[in-house]
């Protein structure tokens, strides 16, 4: 008799899972795994339906205040050409992304608290709501900042911000970053809170297969959504980056097949547990297999980035190696991605801001 499909039908027939039924899932062989994610496949169809919403990503600059262990564009890496977009190309990507119907757009960069930096973000929130007339959504995805200037850019037009846990393990979170003023875990997790409390549509994630990190650390990642009530994920697989201090434990990595098929599984196994979430199919999952987040939407995730940054600045947004689309053009990529959306059986949610429906339920309980 097979015990482990048995044993498998047992978990994913639960209300609810327990950190050894997450372990187990994570470890499950190719056809337990495939059995978690047709339940997955099933939950997203009925909880959120068989769509993708795009958020048009920018990449708006590489310059970094912080110095995380695992990044590319990290300050004290000195090989790294570093770049700021202005107003002008920033907003004529925002242009793309409205006229083409994406829905959203995210801003996404280095981390800077600066006096200029904070209101050229709150200039360009004006412009973008004025621009769309309201119509995109807008996440921001800009590190940590305080209550004022997160509260500022709500008010300016942000209402959705992504701000990864990295590792919801401190003993873990501190193998990844320095341990000092900049980089403190209590101050992240404060600033996700803030992010709550202001109402802000609130998605945080973390890195999946890092030296040091154990089946039971991603079970409680996995937990720790749960029971900070989440509204959006954006988990991906960590790739390594020979200019970052990471780099020298790279002997400690799982191969990188092995890497995306824990993403997957993570991604399938947090659809289970939050049923009604956005999760986003990383651009890391992209950079290991071509169609690695079509794959990710085919499991439970429910949200693409693509990349509308101007093409000559890609190249120095390196987080990791082998990052994908460097060379691309926007519209390159926004054409072979619908296709191929659409062989993974998902329905773009065109001109739709998709909206978390988790967030909505949280702030109608708390009202
Ligand atoms: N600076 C902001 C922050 O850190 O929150 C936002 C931009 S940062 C580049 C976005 C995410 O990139 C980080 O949260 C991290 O998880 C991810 N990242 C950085 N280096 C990576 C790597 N080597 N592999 C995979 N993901 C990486
Ligand atoms: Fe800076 Fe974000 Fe990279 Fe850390 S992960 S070095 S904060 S860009």
């Amino acid at each position: 008799m097979d015990t482990s499909v048995n044993n498998i039908s047992n978990i994913l027939a639960k209300a609810d899972l327990t950190k050894q039924d997450i372990v187990s899932l994570l470890k499950s062989n190719v056809e337990d795994r495939n059995e978690l994610y047709r339940k997955s496949a099933l939950i997203k169809e009925e909880f959120v339906g068989k769509y993708t919403y795009y958020r048009g990503l920018i990449e708006f600059s590489n310059i970094c205040a912080k110095n995380c262990y695992y990044c590319g564009i990290r300050l004290d890496n000195k090989n790294t050409s570093r770049y700021e977009l202005d107003e002008k190309t920033i907003l004529s990507a925002v242009q793309f992304a409205y006229e083409n119907n994406y829905g959203s757009v995210v801003l996404q960069g280095g981390e800077r608290e600066d006096k200029v930096f904070v209101e050229k973000i709150d200039s360009l929130l004006k412009k973008i709501k004025k621009l769309s007339n309201g119509e995109l959504g807008v996440t921001l995805s800009l590190g940590e900042q305080t209550k004022d200037v997160y509260n500022r850019w709500r008010e300016s037009g942000a209402h959705r911000y992504l701000l990864r846990i990295e590792s919801s393990n401190i003993d873990l979170y501190y193998k990844l970053h320095p341990n000092n003023k900049k980089h403190n875990f209590e101050r992240r997790l404060e600033a996700l809170q803030t992010l709550q409390t202001l109402e802000y549509q609130t998605g945080t994630g973390v890195m999946i297969g890092l030296p040091f990190q154990t089946y039971e650390d991603l079970a409680n990642d996995l937990l720790f959504f749960r029971d900070f009530d989440i509204d959006m994920v954006g988990m991906g697989p960590y790739i390594e980056h020979a200019e970052t201090p990471l780099f020298q434990h790279k002997e400690k990595l799982l191969p990188l097949t092995e890497r995306f098929n824990l993403s997957l599984k993570m991604i399938a196994i947090l659809r289970l547990l939050m049923k009604d979430i956005n999760i986003a199919a990383a651009t890391a999952l992209q950079a290991i297999d071509p169609i690695g987040r079509e794959k990710a939407l085919k499991v439970g995730a429910n949200i693409i980035m693509p990349n509308i940054t101007p093409t000559i600045n890609r190249k120095n947004y390196l987080l990791y190696e082998n990052k994908p689309c460097i060379d691309e053009g926007a519209d390159d990529c926004t054409n072979c991605l619908e296709a191929r959306i659409n062989i993974a059986g998902d329905t773009i949610g065109y001109g739709k801001k998709g909206d978390s429906k988790h967030y909505y339920k949280r702030i109608s309980k708390k009202k």
